[in-house]
């Protein structure tokens, strides 16, 4: 269904070699520009394809649509804020009202007492804000030895060049050269495994340590007992700042705003994107703690951290993020995810014991994932599920079913995928059987 050729590629008639000229992020382009599903609209947990199938959307496109889709108050907002002014760059003392705003809110939810706040357009820009800030600070109050960067096995912190550096998930980083070098990958979930990289280096040598919470790109891995909370001692321990990620986790996924309060975290350096307009306009953030802000702030200070982006403090994304922020509030959407997370928890351990299953991790928030027992019976499954109006999508390694539904989708409906997936696997297993 959603392998469009060029006879039927619901776009109209189109050689076969010129549907697209978009070059698609991470896609292989010697198949997809000649295989195209359009999105062409969206409403609640629901979106439309091309051809007018209707599908729930269990990724929220990439963990993002939050508040679901077709919200016309974040369009009228940002409709009335392009009217009085699209954006204003915020650099030097020009300031944008709403990113004002919307940085003093942040500061109110935030697990990070007097946090200050720099804005991006997107989460790769808010871990580059961190990365530079991190070794910008040991620079600055005399430790400019202090370079190395720890960050897990399966993890993701985007594809901007430092993200691309320090990333767990060895595909994304391989086939460019030498990129920011001074960077080592602990155990996903292996404490002892942080406190010898630590050793190894010398703690006089280690920056920062990079973590998302939950593992998402790289499989939806939850954090091992007490692991985040022994790692961000192990950091204090060694003066090595503590930089969470919270691209995907923030902003009520996990059933908290945060899930450094969910875990009882106090990071240092917070990133933050997706959630935050939940997809509306690209907007990324970067939460900042006392200690690494302060030598920057304190009067008469001389330091300047020399680091901006066009678009920070945009206005128009901001007030997207404002909205956005009043809607998970006025509907409670963050204590409907902790509502839901057992439904989904449920229903992704009911295909726990089926044959294809190998694994299934979840029980945070709305994330799950399902490991299947290879890469070809993984899309089989997800073109199964398209089938009966179910979308989910491919991660980690290639076999693991990605699930982080919109907040807005019903229990019955997370349950009616279970059964969807659950008919599925059998159909797939049949398939396995007779080939
Ligand atoms: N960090 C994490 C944990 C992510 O999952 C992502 C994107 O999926 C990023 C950073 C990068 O965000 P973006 O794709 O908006 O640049």
């Amino acid at each position: 269904m959603n392998e469009l050729d060029s006879e039927s590629n619901g776009t109209g008639e189109r050689d076969s070699q010129a549907v697209t000229a978009l070059w698609h992020p991470q896609a292989n382009m010697s198949k997809v520009k000649k295989s195209l599903t359009s999105w062409v609209a969206g409403d609640g947990a629901y979106i439309w394809d091309g051809e007018g199938n209707r599908l729930l959307d269990l990724p929220a496109s990439l963990w993002y649509a939050n508040v679901g889709h077709g919200r016309a108050e974040i369009a009228d907002a940002v409709a009335d804020q392009i009217r009085t002014l699209e954006a204003y760059n915020t650099y030097g003392a020009f300031a944008s009202p709403p990113a004002e705003e919307l940085a003093l809110r942040l500061q109110g939810l935030l697990p990070m007492p007097d946090a200050k706040v720099f804005f991006g357009s997107g989460g790769s820009d808010a871990v580059e804000t961190a990365g530079k800030l991190a070794l910008r600070y040991w620079g600055a109050v005399g430790y400019p030895e202090k370079r190395v960067i720890l960050s897990r096995e399966n993890c993701y912190h985007g594809l901007h060049l430092f993200g691309t550096s320090v990333a767990g998930i060895e595909a994304n980083r391989s086939g460019y050269g030498p990129l920011f070098t001074e960077v080592d990958l602990v155990a996903t979930n292996e404490i002892d495994s942080l406190r010898a990289a630590i050793r190894r280096h010398g703690a006089d040598r280690v920056a920062a340590f990079f973590c998302e919470p939950v593992v998402g790109g790289g499989g939806v891995i939850p954090p091992a007992p007490s692991y985040l909370i022994e790692a961000q001692e192990i950091c204090r321990e060694n003066d090595v700042l503590f930089v969470v990620d919270e691209v995907i986790t923030g902003f009520g996924r996990t059933g908290e705003w945060f899930a450094a309060g969910r875990y009882g975290l106090e990071p240092d350096l917070m990133t933050m994107a997706k959630g935050i307009t939940s997809g509306y306009l690209p907007l990324g953030a970067t939460a900042i703690g006392r200690k690494v802000w302060e030598p920057f702030w304190e009067d008469d200070s001389q330091l300047l951290f020399r680091h901006g982006l066009t678009y920070s403090g945009h206005h128009t994304a901001c007030r997207a993020a404002l909205v956005n922020l009043d809607i998970l509030e006025r509907e409670s959407l963050v204590e409907r995810v902790r509502e839901l997370e057992p439904v989904l928890w449920d229903t992704v351990r009911s295909v726990a014991d089926h044959e294809l299953v190998d694994d299934v991790r979840g029980g945070v928030g709305l994330l799950a994932g399902i490991d299947v027992a290879s890469n070809e019976i993984a899309e089989a499954i997800v073109r199964h599920c398209y089938e009966e109006g179910m979308l989910t999508r491919l991660i980690g390694s290639g076999r693991t079913l990605h699930i982080s539904p919109p907040f807005v989708i019903e229990a019955g409906e997370i349950e009616a995928f279970g059964e969807v997936l659950s008919r599925a696997l059998d159909a797939v297993l049949e398939e396995v059987a007779s080939s």
